[in-house]
């Protein structure tokens, strides 16, 4: 649940190809269509979402609607969320950043984490088809790390799965690897240097749990394990 079409699979496309290759099923909700993106439009963003998530093989993606750049943490925006959670009931949602330099993912990280909260009141009422929705709440949430290094709590190898994630990146193709003048000015993230910057913090990640490649995570709560000997 990210704010931008392209941060799930930017943060987190590794892990999403991990458990969908384990049989889960996994589903990817953005907030907003990305429709301040320098290069390509609303309009490309939503094919290549579909394309990222074809690669991906995700169960669903859906999109919120929110307004790129200028949602807020209030009521409305809320309740979409709240709505979501409680129509696809997961067992975990990872979240944008706690704090980078794009404020939006820092914001929406804020909203998720209060919305996830709501979301497990039954007083907070909310409807999907008329039928009024029960509460839920997932027993996990964790945050990306996006472009701002910051120290995750948890990293998880996804050596298996970097392939599939540059192929969903690449999918993002009026921003990622990009040189079409039509779809925009060149920005910080339409460079071949920004892929080779992607794959760099995965390698970093990686170094520290002695695998090729890896995705962190951070926690706003102390995460338990059941076993230590499952920790590498
Ligand atoms: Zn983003």
């Amino acid at each position: 649940m990210t704010v931008h079409p392209d941060d799930a699979e930017l943060g987190a496309g590794g892990t999403i190809a991990k458990y969908v290759a384990e049989g889960k099923k996994v589903g990817i909700v953005d907030l907003t269509r990305g429709e301040l993106g320098s290069r390509g439009t609303a309009e490309t963003r939503t094919e290549e979402a579909e394309a990222a998530s074809k690669i991906l093989g995700v169960s669903v993606r859906e999109n919120l609607g929110l307004r790129d750049g200028f949602f807020q943490n209030e009521e409305e925006s809320q309740k979409k969320i709240i709505r979501a959670i409680r129509k696809f009931r997961p067992e975990i949602i990872i979240t944008n950043a706690l704090d980078d330099r794009h404020p939006d993912h820092g914001r929406a990280s804020k909203l998720v984490n209060d919305s996830i909260f709501l979301s497990g009141l039954r007083r907070v009422v909310t409807f999907e088809d008329d039928v009024e929705q029960e509460a839920f709440r997932p027993r996990l949430q964790l945050q990306l790390v996006q472009d701002k290094y910051i120290q995750p709590d948890i990293v998880l190898d996804i050596t298996p799965y970097w392939n599939i994630k540059e192929q969903a990146v690449l999918a993002y193709k009026t921003q990622f690897n990009a040189t079409n003048e039509e779809d925009g000015p060149q920005t910080y993230i339409s460079s071949p240097d920004f892929m080779e910057y992607t794959k760099a913090r995965a390698r970093e990640f990686g170094r520290n749990i002695q695998v090729p490649f890896a995705e962190g995570f951070t926690s706003r709560k102390l995460l338990g394990v059941r076993d230590i000997f499952d920790l590498i």
